[in-house]
């Protein structure tokens, strides 16, 4: 090993840890924009036919025209697609 040798090593070496810095960073960068996507995707309620964003209180979509709400059959209280249980009688909703 000569003096030659020992440079190489170190540009080397920190060649290295600047790709793998840059590397990482990168991707975390990626992963963070992809994992604030699927939470602000999943905020927002979609139309399941058109898949068009829903505004609150609507009852029919804008985009198709398709029911967004679910009524109870025994009280007729309206709730948004996909609630289980009326809140003014406690029935199931289908
Ligand atoms: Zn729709
Ligand atoms: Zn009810």
């Amino acid at each position: 090993m000569g003096i030659f040798d020992n440079i190489l090593n170190q540009v080397t070496s920190r060649l290295k840890n600047d790709i793998e810095y840059k590397t990482s960073s990168g991707i975390s960068n990626t992963i963070d924009q992809g994992a604030k996507k699927v939470l602000e995707g999943d905020k927002t309620p979609r139309c399941p036919k058109c898949k068009k964003p829903i505004e609150h209180g609507m009852k029919f979509c804008s985009g198709c025209g398709v029911k967004l709400v679910v009524s109870c059959t025994k009280c007729n209280l309206e709730f948004p697609l996909g609630t289980r249980f009326c809140s003014g009688c406690g029935g199931k909703i289908q």
